[in-house]
């Protein structure tokens, strides 16, 4: 992975499956105008979803040969089961426009950005409780309960990781207890970095 340069600003938003990123980025579009990555990914596309707007659909062996042309800013084997990464060239166009750029990625790939570009903004999603995460993955109604509590045991890990004494990869961690409130919250938040020019 190479060291890129850029003029905009890299946006990473990570936390557990269900937590309400998905959400928090619609909310935060009313208020800033960014580009958000579309991912590409081996998992099945659900009937809500639309290839190339919420994800690039991949099957593994398209998804490996991204990876050996080096296609991905980074990537990452989640839920013991599908490969995620960001496509490179789409994020740094939109960087060398001077755009906010969007990332919804977990831990492991939130980790490879920062480190090849700690110039980077990292967010932190958490529930209010655990158990107030594992209702949303059900009220969602979008996976099978086998993947629902696939998702819940990893969500567990990744709050670890991410809530660890001195993890340097998310600047701040914003609590999704109020919907309202949380989306004022990662407003203000982007509002005080974007005043920064460092
Ligand atoms: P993610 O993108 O993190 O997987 P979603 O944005 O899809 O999560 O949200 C998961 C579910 O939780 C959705 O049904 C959403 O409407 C709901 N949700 C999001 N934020 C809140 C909140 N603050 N309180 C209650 N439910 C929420
Ligand atoms: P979902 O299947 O719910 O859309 O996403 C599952 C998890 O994969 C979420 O934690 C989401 O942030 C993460 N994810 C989505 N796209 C990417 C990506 O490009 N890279 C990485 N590392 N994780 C991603």
């Amino acid at each position: 992975m190479t060291e890129t340069k850029h003029q905009g600003l890299l946006l990473i938003i990570s936390g557990p499956s269900g937590v309400g990123k998905t959400t928090l980025i619609e909310r935060l579009h009313q208020k800033f105008d960014f580009a958000f990555s579309v991912s590409a990914t081996t998992r099945a596309r659900t009937e809500k979803e639309t290839d190339g707007v919420d994800y690039f659909f991949l099957d593994e062996i398209t998804f490996t040969q991204w990876i050996s042309e080096d296609r991905f800013l980074e990537y990452a084997h989640v839920f013991e089961k599908y490969w995620y990464g960001t496509p490179r060239d789409a994020v740094q166009q939109k960087l060398n426009e001077g755009r906010i750029v969007v990332l919804d990625i977990e831990v492991q790939g939130a980790e490879q950005v920062r480190r090849h570009m700690p110039e980077a903004f990292g967010v932190f999603v958490l529930p209010p409780s655990e158990e107030a995460l594992h209702q949303r993955l059900i009220d969602r109604k979008r996976d099978a309960p086998d993947v629902i509590e696939r998702r819940f045991a990893q969500a567990r890990a990744e709050i670890a990781t991410a809530t660890a004494e001195g993890q340097t990869t998310y600047d701040v961690h914003i609590v999704n207890d109020d919907l309202d409130r949380a989306s004022q919250e990662l407003d203000g938040i982007l509002s005080e970095r974007l005043k920064r020019t460092d």
